[in-house]
């Protein structure tokens, strides 16, 4: 046996091969989780459908998404602080904006999967809401992933979010994270300046594109419609069609992070996607 593979060793250098074992470089995404990241209820529907379902109330998911990838675990969006689940009437920020309450922190369903906040790599957010960074400081030594157009934004005397020392690289349009194509940032403004989303390729699954709040339930991306709270309509629009040309082109399905009828379908962690 030990001849046998001297031989096939030998064999291997001939031909310029390299004996060492093979590794999984070219294997990018392992897993997708989904995390339950608060639960929103709106009085009135058409907040974001304006003169629609006028008076009608919503309940919202706020997912998060952790992607486990061979080069490193990227979190996607880290939802309403953990905090409020302490507060057993829930938050509100403004008036008009939904009550939020929180059943699960992230870090126990990050601790559930066997994960420790240190061994997130990037923390992606789709932007700088709320409901989307309200726990980026809970892994202040992810390198944040966020447009530079969302960064200078947010970062308007009173409404940071993000800690002045936190590691970040600030992005100009869509980005490639892992360098192989399987998780790619794509810059869709229109919500807020810097709004962006995620196109990735699961091995089993497909691809797939993680809205963020380019569009806020399935009802507005049939219709084309845009919250008036939206600092760009046209862009909007133009980030949604852009969308609709990627899922085509790479028949990806779209998961809308705040539509709580698709969100009530899918897996959640522990479970996963492949
Ligand atoms: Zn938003």
């Amino acid at each position: 046996m030990r001849w046998a593979a001297l031989a096939v060793a030998a064999v291997m250098v001939g031909i310029g091969l390299s004996a060492s074992p093979v590794h999984s470089q070219s294997s990018g995404v392992e897993r997708l989780y989904i995390f339950d990241c608060g639960q929103g209820h709106a009085a009135d529907q058409s907040r974001w459908s304006p003169g629609v379902n006028v008076g009608k109330p919503l309940d919202i998911s706020d997912n998060c998404y952790l992607i486990r990838h061979a080069r490193g675990n990227l979190l996607w969006d880290t939802g309403v602080s953990d905090d409020i689940i302490n507060m057993p009437n829930g938050f509100s920020g403004s008036p008009g904006s939904p009550v939020w309450r929180r059943t699960k922190t992230l870090a126990a369903q990050l601790a559930g999967i066997g994960l420790a906040p240190a061994d997130i790599r990037y923390v992606a957010i789709s932007h700088t809401h709320p409901d989307h960074v309200g726990n980026v400081e809970l892994f202040p030594q992810s390198t944040l992933l966020i447009q530079k157009a969302e960064y200078d934004w947010t970062s308007s005397p009173g409404k940071s979010r993000i800690a002045a020392s936190h590691p970040v690289e600030k992005l100009e349009g869509d980005h490639d994270v892992f360098g192989d194509g399987s998780v790619m940032i794509i810059s869709t403004p229109g919500h807020t300046p810097g709004h962006q989303s995620l196109l990735v390729h699961l091995p089993k699954t497909g691809w797939i594109i993680l809205s963020g709040d380019a569009v806020h339930f399935k009802d507005n991306w049939d219709n084309r419609r845009v919250p008036a709270n939206n600092v760009d309509k046209e862009q909007t629009l133009t980030s949604m069609q852009h969308m609709a040309d990627l899922m085509k082109k790479y028949n990806a399905e779209l998961w809308i992070n705040h539509d709580k009828i698709q969100s009530d379908q899918q897996r959640h962690a522990p479970e996963y996607y492949e």
